[in-house]
């Protein structure tokens, strides 16, 4: 059993106050591994003034001191790299190959990211008759969510500290174990009391209390809309820097003249991975009509190729839902899927055979949707497809810029001209063309209300700094 508790001032504490404790609950099996302390608002407090202690002195050290330090930040991630795996897959239920390949590679990744934009970033440079240096923003809350952990948690971390900014971290309490290791590393790499802190807590408490608190300068969330929206109206009396990095629903466009069996079915796997819990997923399949019921039964085929299997096996497969939270909003999906006009071509209700306990879910696919279904418009965060025809280039941008997000989008065809034009008219932040991946060195984050922010590279490091111009030096 492991306890979760804080990280102020360069030690390992309990809360202030009476607290809760919140139990870690392992998806696969249901049982309990472990507690986080709940913080309050007084724990926030602490932090924060923990964070505001610490900045003048760190934000004043050398770029060199903190690239060094992030270096060594590294070296730490590397080295218990295993751990770090382990962690996610117990906390979330990432199969072992999702973990230790995907998961928790997002540490080092990003950190290694922003060492490379920092080598080459213009933190000073002339600028017309004066000075234009780029600061350090100052006192950082990072707050995120489970389904990715150290991609969310490293992509803010990484660039806040290389920065000079001191930081609260609230990681999700639904992933604590591996917010802990963080705590550990950060220990370990031997940063400065106070650099880095990290609070427990509910949202609407703990997350709450970080984003009104007059002494931050700049809050960085990742999460659901919802909950982006009230960061931002709590930041707003303040004045201070809010960068959201929220959810999607983002379209998937099969043109007529792609590798069709190919497409549809990447198409699939993209969306059924991480049992579809990432933000930018796949889930609205627009297939032109001519192919539409070739690319149903492609679909159905490929579906039905994903396994389920348990975090602890290895190989291919996904693994359960992360939480009965999460298990009970895709049962409520399916079924609102079942009795809105849609076709359930593939899983269903239920758990899948051979399952009778944890939160595992059916690799779900439904065909014949239409853009204005809940289960077309809302987020699920399941392995739940969705498959939507359309007659030609025109109606498929209309249908795929339909929908309130706009974090992601796909496309296939061999005509490169055609991919360029639907690419420029696509309102997303990041535009796959025939299943190619992003790289840490590119943007990452959504146009509409998938967010106003840019994470990883040097793009994230913007986020983290100020600018100020000195004229007459
Ligand atoms: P969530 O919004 O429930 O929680 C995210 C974090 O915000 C948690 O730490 C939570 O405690 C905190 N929080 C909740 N309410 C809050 C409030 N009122 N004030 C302050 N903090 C609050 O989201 P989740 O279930 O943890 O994660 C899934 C969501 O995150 C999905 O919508 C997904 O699309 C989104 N997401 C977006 C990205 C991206 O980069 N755009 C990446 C990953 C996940």
């Amino acid at each position: 059993m492991t306890h979760c508790n804080f990280y102020i001032n360069g030690s390992w504490c309990e809360p202030a106050a009476d607290y809760t404790l919140f139990p870690i609950i392992n998806p696969a099996t249901e049982e309990s591994v472990g507690t986080v302390a709940m913080g309050s608002k007084l724990d926030a407090d602490h932090a924060v003034l923990a964070a505001r202690a610490a900045f003048d002195a760190y934000s004043q050290t050398t770029l060199a001191y903190r690239t060094e330090m992030l270096q060594k930040l590294q070296g730490v991630f590397e080295r218990r790299y295993t751990e770090m795996a382990q962690a996610i897959s117990t906390e979330m239920g990432a199969p072992w190959n999702l973990a230790y390949d995907s998961q928790a590679e997002c540490g080092p990744g990003h950190i290694k990211a922003t060492l490379d934009a920092a080598r080459d970033y213009p933190f000073e440079v002339k600028s017309g008759n004066g000075d234009l240096f780029c600061e350090a923003i100052g006192v950082c809350v990072l707050i995120t969510p489970w389904n990715w952990p150290m991609n969310q948690v490293v992509a803010k971390l990484a660039p806040a500290l290389l920065a000079g900014c001191t930081v609260v971290l609230k990681p999700s309490e639904f992933a604590p174990l591996s917010a802990k290791l963080v705590g550990e590393y950060v220990e370990e790499a031997g940063y400065p009391p106070g650099v880095f802190n990290m609070v427990y807590g509910d949202g609407p408490v703990v997350g709450a209390a970080l984003s009104a608190h007059p002494e931050v300068d700049l809050v960085s969330f990742t999460g659901s809309t919802g909950a982006g929206i009230a960061v931002a109206k709590a930041a707003a009396d303040t004045v201070k820097r809010v960068v959201q990095e929220l959810g999607g629903k983002s379209p998937n466009i099969i043109f007529a003249d792609s590798d069709v069996e190919k497409s549809v079915a990447l198409g699939v796997m993209r969306c059924f991975g991480n049992t579809g819990q990432s933000c930018n997923a796949p889930t609205r399949m627009l297939v032109e009509r001519s192919i539409y019921d070739h690319a149903v039964a492609v679909a159905i085929a490929a579906g039905t190729q994903i396994k389920v299997i348990q975090p602890s096996e290895k190989g291919d497969g996904i693994g359960p839902l992360a939480m009965k939270r999460q298990f009970e909003t895709v049962q409520r999906f399916i079924d609102i899927g079942m009795h809105c006009g849609a076709v359930l071509v593939l899983g269903g209700p239920g758990r899948p055979e051979g399952f009778d306990k944890g939160y595992f879910a059916r690799p779900t696919i439904f065909a014949d949707v239409t853009n204005d279904m809940p289960i077309a418009r809302q987020e699920i965060f399941g392995p739940v497809l969705c498959m939507i025809p359309f007659e030609d280039e025109e109606d498929a941008i209309r249908i795929a810029n339909d929908t309130p997000f706009g974090l992601a989008a796909y496309l296939s065809t061999n005509d490169r001209e055609k991919a360029r034009r639907v690419a420029k008219r696509l309102r997303a932040g990041n535009v796959s063309v025939n299943a190619s991946g992003n790289e840490y060195c590119n943007p990452f984050g959504g146009y509409k209300q998938s967010g106003n922010g840019r994470e990883w590279g040097r793009f994230g490091l913007q986020d983290f700094l100020e600018y100020k111009i000195v004229n007459g030096l």
